[in-house]
């Protein structure tokens, strides 16, 4: 399509980025630096090409050795005993520890992921807000009590810490999602195993050592680095895991469930999206087209969230997507270390080729490019923003998960039909509708199945609203007042205060 301008990098500002930080990390295992067997994993900054970090390719025996110590550090440590107010302390000494290192969190993050440094930091405040509202559910967390069980009865429910969790988590928002999951697991009292990807370790290795500043002992979080089926696999099989808590595809979602089965672990999963941004011709065009273009591109479209399905009202939707190609072509893609970049790199060599398979794919099925579709000349990964339309519902592109800069447009007459199609995906992640009317925007938003709808927005988020999945999106929800609930047992405590009645003696 149209030629990009070629991406110049800023070789000065990655000198001194990189400078910033030792390039090796160790695992964290019980308390520990832990280098495994030796063998390292590089990391190469997506949008660079210059190595940011080296970390060892754990295995199945480090992945052992992390387990034992959070199986040690809950069946015989303080932190399950902890009370309430202290470990809401250590979460918040975190939080506050997340907020000083805030810019080197940035870094490792935008280094590793290739995503803008702006973003970065803003995910890194969202985090630090994480871990202070897990801190406040910590002190919130309760049982119930019955009194009404008659005057010589008590019924009592606990909730008790679920034990040892697995936590596995994917590469695009490396420092956000584990925070999603680790403070909360935390406030619970559990202890956790945390695998990030192998391609951006470094800010959750960084959060193990925060952690440890911050007074949590030692076994309760454990970091181990490497592979999915090397490391990730045994966590969720192995019978001392209590719990598995998964954000990633559907399908190796499914592989973890499956292998959880077996030991019958509570798993919690937060996986793909297609999510439909539905607009009807009597929304804030305006509004909508700024909002379709932030869900299509923003982390280069690398997000769960992405609203990479635009379904427009037929009197509008050629307009639309005329402007809103119009507008792609402007949208700034370029280096991640520049704090105007929107749009940065493309996270691997490996991931860029799915994307353009799937544009690929999607012509050949005879869809039609409105724009992008194309490397952008670099020695990064980057990916002009792209618009795909002429989509049959029945498209792989109209179905799957793209995970690129890539958003697919179709076209709806009625509420009825922009509510089938949007339910035409597997996935149920979230939707958005857009009309100044309140009986489409109510009608269509109580149809549509997905775990978080938006009207006249998209994207924002808050801690205290739960996040997750209808259909192959996940099961479960994160965030929320129940976020800590989550990662507990109940158990029935019964108590009689009195004599009991002996079933046999009793006579008719
Ligand atoms: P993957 O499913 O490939 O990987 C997720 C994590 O699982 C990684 O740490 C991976 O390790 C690990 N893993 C791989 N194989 C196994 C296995 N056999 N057993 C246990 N763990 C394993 O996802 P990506 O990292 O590619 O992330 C992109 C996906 O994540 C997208 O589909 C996206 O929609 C989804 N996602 C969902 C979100 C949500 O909240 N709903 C939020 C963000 C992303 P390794 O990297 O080493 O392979």
């Amino acid at each position: 399509m149209t030629a990009h301008t070629p991406i110049l990098l800023d070789n000065a500002r990655l000198a001194e980025a990189l400078a910033r930080f030792p390039r090796q990390r160790a695992m964290w295992i019980d308390g520990r630096d832990d280098n495994g067997a030796g063998e390292l994993i590089e990391r190469r900054s997506p949008a660079h090409g210059a190595l940011v970090t080296r970390v060892p390719r754990g295995g199945a025996a480090d992945a052992d050795r992390a387990i034992a110590a959070a199986r040690k550090a809950f069946d015989e440590g303080p932190w399950p005993h902890a009370t309430a107010s202290e470990r809401a302390r250590v979460l918040l000494k975190t939080a506050d520890l997340v907020d000083r290192d805030r810019e080197l969190l940035a870094l490792l993050d935008t280094l590793e992921s290739g995503k803008p440094i702006a973003q970065a930091r803003s995910e890194i405040e969202g985090a630090a807000d994480l871990w202070r509202y897990a801190a406040a559910l910590a002190r919130g967390l309760h049982g119930e009590s019955y009194a009404s069980l008659g005057p010589d009865r008590l019924g009592f429910v606990l909730r008790e810490p679920i034990g040892v969790v697995s936590i596995i988590t994917p590469w695009n928002f490396p420092f956000l999602i584990v925070s999603q999951k680790l403070p909360f697991a935390l406030a619970a009292g559990c202890a956790c195993v945390v695998k990030p990807s192998e391609m951006t370790s470094a800010s959750t290795l960084h959060l193990a050592r925060l952690l440890a500043e911050a007074g949590l002992p030692d076994g309760v979080c454990n970091v181990v680095t490497g592979y999915g089926p090397e490391v990730g696999q045994p966590m969720t099989s192995d019978e001392r895991v209590d719990m598995i808590s998964f954000t990633g595809s559907t399908a190796v979602g499914r592989a973890a469930m499956a292998a959880a089965s077996a030991t019958l672990k509570k798993v919690s999963m937060e996986l793909g999206g297609k999510n439909p941004q539905i607009v009807f011709a009597d929304a804030d065009l305006e509004a909508a087209l700024d909002a379709c273009l932030f869900g299509a591109y923003f982390n280069a479209g690398e997000c769960c969230n992405a609203g990479s399905r635009l379904l427009l009202q037929r009197p509008i939707a050629e307009n639309f997507i005329a402007e809103l190609a119009e507008r792609a072509r402007k949208v700034p893609v370029g280096d991640p270390l520049d704090p105007g970049t929107k749009v940065g790199a493309i996270v691997s060599v490996d991931h860029m080729g799915k994307i353009e398979r799937h544009v690929a794919a999607a012509q050949a099925a005879g869809a039609r490019l409105r724009v992008g579709g194309e490397r952008i000349a670099s020695d990064g990964l980057f990916m002009a923003a792209t618009v795909v339309d002429a989509v049959a519902p029945t498209m792989a592109i109209a179905r799957e998960e793209v995970f690129g800069p890539v958003v697919v447009a179709l076209a709806f007459d009625t509420a009825q039909e922009a509510a089938a199609l949007a339910n035409g995906a597997s996935y149920g992640l979230s939707a958005s509708v857009w009309s100044r009317d309140l009986d489409t925007v109510v009608g269509v938003a109580r149809k549509v199945r997905a775990g978080t709808v938006w009207a006249n927005t998209f994207m924002d988020g808050a801690a205290e609203l739960p996040f997750g999945g209808y259909k192959q999106s996940g099961l479960g929800r994160e965030l929320g007042r129940r976020a800590v609930e989550d990662y507990t047992e109940e158990k029935t405590f019964h108590v009689r205060n009195g004599p009991r009645t002996s079933w046999w003696l009793v006579r008719p």
